[in-house]
């Protein structure tokens, strides 16, 4: 199964690649963990890649493509996979049909005052980034992972000025991916202002609907 999740930041791709991945065995990969893993580590893509994540604009597509076909051509990618975050733009994603073909794409559709109150609470685990919020999914311990005990931080690019460039680069880059994968009848819409649990039931129905 080799599905991609769209939709503005904060609209629990994210937390949803993590529970999809877990429950069907297939990898998450997530280019927005791939460079911030990157510049955690200090890398040359890190150091390359730093102040575009930071301010929330888009590393440029060419990079982004081939980090992310070296990715799907890993082993473990080649039973399925859900791409988090990936493809952004419709030059990415002209560049992913030509060498691999999807099974769906989940559009999660969300409102911008929604993203905003999600994302300004947002906390992220630094070992296994597992993902809360202090108001709607607070870790049982403040500051420590329910998972692995690891330590929570907030990600420099949700202050709110790198949030609302972020939901203005979505709108203007991403946004045309819904109607390119409508046409080609790949794309289903699900309602992800609810809760994670509440969501993963809808992203299931979709996932268990033949093609
Ligand atoms: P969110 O969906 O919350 O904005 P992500 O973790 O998906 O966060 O991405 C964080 C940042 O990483 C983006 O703001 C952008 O700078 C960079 N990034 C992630 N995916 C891509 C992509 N496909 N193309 C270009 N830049 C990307």
């Amino acid at each position: 199964m080799k599905v991609i999740f769209l939709g503005p930041p904060g609209a629990g791709k994210g937390t949803l690649a993590g529970l999809v991945s877990k429950e069907y065995g297939i990898p998450q990969i997530s280019t927005g963990d791939i460079f911030r893993d990157a510049i955690k580590r200090e890398t040359a893509l890190g150091k390359r890649v730093k102040e575009i994540v930071g301010r929330g604009d888009l590393v440029p597509d060419d990079l982004t493509v081939s980090l992310v076909r070296e990715r799907l051509g890993q082993p473990d990618a080649a039973k399925g996979y859900i791409l988090d975050g990936f493809p952004r733009t419709i030059p990415q994603a002209a560049a992913l049909e030509e060498f691999q073909a999807m099974d769906a794409v989940i559009n999660f559709s969300i409102s911008d005052e929604v993203v905003i109150g999600r994302l300004s609470g947002r906390e992220v685990c630094k070992s296994c980034g597992a993902i809360y919020h202090v108001k709607n999914m607070p870790s049982k311990v403040k500051g420590v992972c329910d998972n692995c005990g690891g330590t929570l931080y907030t990600r420099p690019d949700d202050t709110l000025e790198s949030i609302t460039n972020r939901l203005d680069v979505y709108k203007k880059q991403t946004e045309p991916l819904i109607e390119f994968y409508r046409k080609k009848k790949l794309l289903q819409d699900i309602d992800s202002s609810k809760s994670p649990g509440d969501t993963l039931v809808q992203v299931r129905k979709v996932l268990s609907r033949p093609k």
